[in-house]
């Protein structure tokens, strides 16, 4: 088990605040199986007249488009673990065709000097994440968009997964601010109406929010007013192991689809198919999310275990 807490303190304190994000870029086709985003970014490239925002530059970005044309998460490496620390891995020549993408990505989205101030990315799961807003620290513009889009939308969930300079690998890390949109249940490669809606009327909204705020505007002190719940990941779980290290277990059929609902111990979470017997889950309880996520069997990820945390206007604490 690899737990949040063995590489950094998760911070439960609101983090320092910036001026307004004005330059916005909105990424989809970071995994080209997830077209939901890709649908939002092509209207966005198509038609950039119906998506000027006043007050803000919005530029539009397809990350993946190799793996966009194939319907594929990626081809050689998943590209969204490629940034951060690991772009110091990237060269122009490199026979991996994400190492190469990543490194001409930093460079479309200003190369550092002219870093966007946000990037949104947008994405799907086969989990029942519903719209994940997934905020890798408790950084206030963020935040406060995504508790804006809790308030306007009982769907909206927000998913606090700490990350440290050194963990941070993923593709929004190249903004100065960074939001991850999950939505889900999608199966991956397929047209979803609702998960274009979602992904575009989320995006928008955000975008408007963002616009309409005036230049003296606190999103820290409007925080102190709010009050809402949210989640704090705190581990990665693994599919239970045979004796050869092969995956042995599938999702419950009791658990499937139960993301964002908390476990207590002794409920059914796995079961062996060889013996038929249920694998309950041991512990304290626990809130499962990307539960049985198709992109993760790959990795042997089953799901990840959260909490719940309740924002009392500064910070959050447990539920
Ligand atoms: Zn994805």
């Amino acid at each position: 088990m690899e737990t949040v807490d063995d590489h950094l303190e998760p911070s439960f304190i609101l983090g320092p605040e910036t001026s307004r994000p004005r330059k916005i870029a909105v990424v989809g086709g970071t995994h080209g199986n997830e077209r939901g985003g890709v649908w939002v970014v092509e209207d966005l490239l198509g038609r950039p007249q119906d998506w000027q925002v006043p007050g803000l530059e919005v530029i539009g970005l397809l990350a993946n488009p190799l793996a966009i044309q194939r319907n594929l998460r990626y081809l050689d490496r998943d590209l969204n673990r490629c940034f951060g620390p690991q772009l110091l891995h990237s060269r122009p020549d490199h026979e991996v065709w994400e190492r190469r993408r990543a490194l001409e990505i930093f460079e479309i989205l200003g190369g550092g000097a002219d870093r966007p101030d946000l990037v949104i990315d947008l994405h799907n799961t086969t989990a029942n994440m519903g719209l994940t807003w997934i905020l890798t620290s408790l950084d206030p513009w963020p935040l406060y968009l995504a508790a804006k889009a809790q308030e306007s939308d009982p769907r909206v969930r927000i998913l606090h997964t700490p990350e440290s300079a050194q963990s941070n690998v993923f593709l929004p890390s190249l903004g100065s601010h960074e939001i991850t949109l999950e939505i889900g249940p999608v199966p991956h490669g397929t047209h979803s109406h609702w998960a274009w809606l979602a992904a575009r009327d989320q995006t928008r909204q955000a975008l408007h929010r963002l616009a309409s705020a005036s230049d003296d505007f606190s999103p820290s002190q409007a925080l102190q007013e709010m009050r809402f719940e949210f989640y704090q990941t705190l581990s990665v779980e693994s599919y239970p192991l045979d004796v050869n290290g092969k995956p042995c277990a599938l999702i419950h059929q009791e658990a499937q689809g139960r993301d964002y609902q908390p476990f207590a111990e002794g409920m059914a979470l796995f079961v062996d198919p060889s013996r038929e017997t249920t694998i309950p889950h041991r512990g304290p309880p626990m809130v499962p999310v990307f539960l049985g996520e198709a992109a993760y069997v790959e990795s042997g990820i089953a799901f990840h275990a959260t909490r719940r945390l309740h924002w009392t206007g500064t910070r959050g604490e447990p539920c």
